[in-house]
């Protein structure tokens, strides 16, 4: 009987080191494979990115390794913008005494209708082209007004974004339970507060 010898390239996977049977699936991915370190006055890491192969398990892995990192990346910049806008807006609405009991609920009720964002950047447009018109004292005059209409007009756009866009009731009331605490203390503001309550309710 004819021997023959079959010569078989083995793909070697980079990250387990073992060697993927001839007709598996090779998959090919881009990972960081090396951190280089430049030495000299301004020594810097960087890290190297290459494409690799890697049997199917290891991708699998690396995929939803990817996917955590990014939720968690995603999460952490949704903290900060908290922050920053949850700081932000307690200030505006110490600056035109709110009590804080007042200021903290109504920022922790529009993260929770989700435009804190959107109050920010609109509230300091506002303030800066009041500014602009009615110089700073001007506008410290009118911040009032300008934070209660702000707040009203970017809590009906959600609310009419939603009805636009939604136009279908969301059966689960879950999320109403813990703003129920939250109600009465907004309405104790004003109306642009109630407006923004019930944007978040429905
Ligand atoms: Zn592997």
């Amino acid at each position: 009987m004819e021997q023959r010898i079959v010569m078989v390239n083995l793909v070697q996977c980079w990250q387990c080191k073992q060697y993927i049977p001839p007709g598996d699936e090779i998959r090919v991915r881009t990972m960081r494979t090396a951190v280089e370190v430049s030495s000299g006055l301004n020594s810097e890491q960087r890290d190297r990115y290459e494409p690799v192969s890697l049997c199917l398990r290891c991708d699998q892995a690396a995929a939803q390794a990817d996917e955590k990192e990014q939720e968690q990346n995603a999460r952490y910049g949704r903290m900060l913008g908290w922050a920053l806008g949850g700081i932000y807006m307690v200030s505006v609405c110490r600056a035109i005494s709110l009590p804080w009991l007042v200021a903290i609920g109504g920022t922790i009720a529009l993260v929770r209708v989700g435009i804190l964002g959107r109050c920010c950047l609109a509230l300091i447009l506002a303030e800066n082209v009041t500014a602009a018109l009615l110089g700073v004292r001007g506008m410290r005059a009118q911040e009032p007004l300008l934070v209660y209409s702000t707040i009203a007009v970017m809590g009906m756009a959600a609310w009419g974004w939603r009805l636009v866009h939604r136009p279908w009731r969301r059966q689960k009331n879950i999320p109403d339970r813990p703003d129920q605490g939250r109600v009465p203390r907004a309405n104790v503001t004003t109306d642009a507060t109630t407006e923004l309550t019930k944007g978040g309710l429905s």
